[in-house]
């Protein structure tokens, strides 16, 4: 397994679900998106009314699933959760639409993947709670309007840039997540040691937190393989000196670079002498969709003050030559 990942593995979801925020004053960091929340919920739930419809926007493992189940939770309303690939058909999407009680929150993770009959149907939903269903095929076929309970929709996507216009519209409130910044990691540190039963001091979540690619899920999962090792290799407690130690044998990057972020800044140094160069031929250098370079690996990259994106395309900065151990060649535009 890849330790570094954002990506949550299988067998993960059943610590993640014990280490998640229950309430929105757990929820740690997101300051401004937590703020417009709370105002958001309050203000609806004094108007009686269901919320507007929430998308949240932002890299994996950054807490869009966890504030989905938060806005559920002030708002005293029931959860269903699904995810775009899951809805293939319209009527998919209908049956659990017309199954909502009123106030339920929908999550749909990964909604920019949904098909597109579905997605229309969801434009109706979302603007009029109602859903036209159509029976039957060709000429005999009819369309069945159908209510549906008002309920608020909370999607989520990595990709925003892949979601419609007309779906983007509907939502009356858009969250951008952005990576946590090394203190905001510390303290969601403290608080899953806590829960797990941890001992660590502060100089080990500083370690830990520094690795962790801005990315809460990355540090939970270093937090469990750092306690390994310090209950194999030492008396149990976690210090910076057993941190180091540990992400060392695990091979964690000193700024925690995943696979891709190091594949995408390897190929640039390596196959384009540090760059400029498009998008797509740097995502086709590392066998991967451009979307995916430009919206889960760039913008850890650009945060970490690694890779520019420049009009003339993606450059690598001096500190990503270092980082690699290499030197630009003389002339190049690091
Ligand atoms: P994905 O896009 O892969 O579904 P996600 O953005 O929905 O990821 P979550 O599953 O909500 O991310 O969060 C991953 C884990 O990180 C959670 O189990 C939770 O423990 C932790 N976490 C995320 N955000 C916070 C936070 N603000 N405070 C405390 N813990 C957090």
């Amino acid at each position: 397994a890849d330790v570094v990942s954002a990506y949550a593995a299988p067998d993960e979801r059943d610590v993640e679900t014990s280490l998640r925020p229950r309430q929105l004053t757990e929820f740690i960091g997101q300051h401004r998106v937590r703020e417009q929340l709370e105002v958001l919920l309050q203000s609806a739930q004094r108007r009686s009314r269901p919320p507007d419809h929430i998308l949240l926007s932002g890299p994996p493992g950054l807490g869009k699933t966890s504030l989905a189940m938060i806005v559920a939770a002030e708002l005293g309303s029931a959860i269903r959760v699904t995810s775009g690939p899951a809805i293939e058909r319209s009527g998919d999407l209908a049956a659990v639409l017309t199954t909502l009680a009123p106030g339920d929150v929908l999550f749909i993770d990964e909604i920019h993947r949904i098909a597109r009959p579905a997605e229309e149907l969801l434009y109706s939903a979302m603007e009029d709670f109602r859903v036209d269903v159509v029976v039957g095929k060709g000429p005999g076929a009819t369309a069945i309007p159908l209510d549906v309970e008002p309920f608020t929709l909370v999607g989520a996507t990595t990709r925003s840039g892949l979601l419609t216009g007309p779906l983007r519209d509907r939502f009356g409130f858009v969250a951008h997540l952005d990576f946590y910044d090394p203190k905001d990691l510390q303290k969601v540190l403290m608080r899953s040691a806590a829960i797990l039963g941890v001992r660590i001091d502060a100089a080990g979540t500083a370690e830990i937190a520094s690795r962790s690619r801005g990315t809460p899920r990355i540090a939970n999962r270093l937090l469990r393989r750092v306690r390994d090792y310090a209950e194999v290799r030492a008396d149990g407690e976690v210090t910076e000196e057993i941190a180091r130690a540990a992400l060392t044998v695990y091979e964690v990057d000193r700024v925690g670079l995943d696979r891709l972020d190091r594949a995408v800044l390897d190929a640039l140094v390596t196959s384009f002498g540090g760059g400029p160069v498009g998008l797509s031929t740097l995502a086709v250098a590392v066998g991967e969709e451009p979307g995916t370079v430009e919206e889960v690996a760039e913008p850890f990259l650009v945060r970490a003050g690694l890779l520019a994106r420049t009009p003339r395309g993606r450059v690598a900065t001096p500190a990503a030559w270092a980082h690699l151990g290499r030197t630009p060649p003389p002339g190049s535009s690091a």
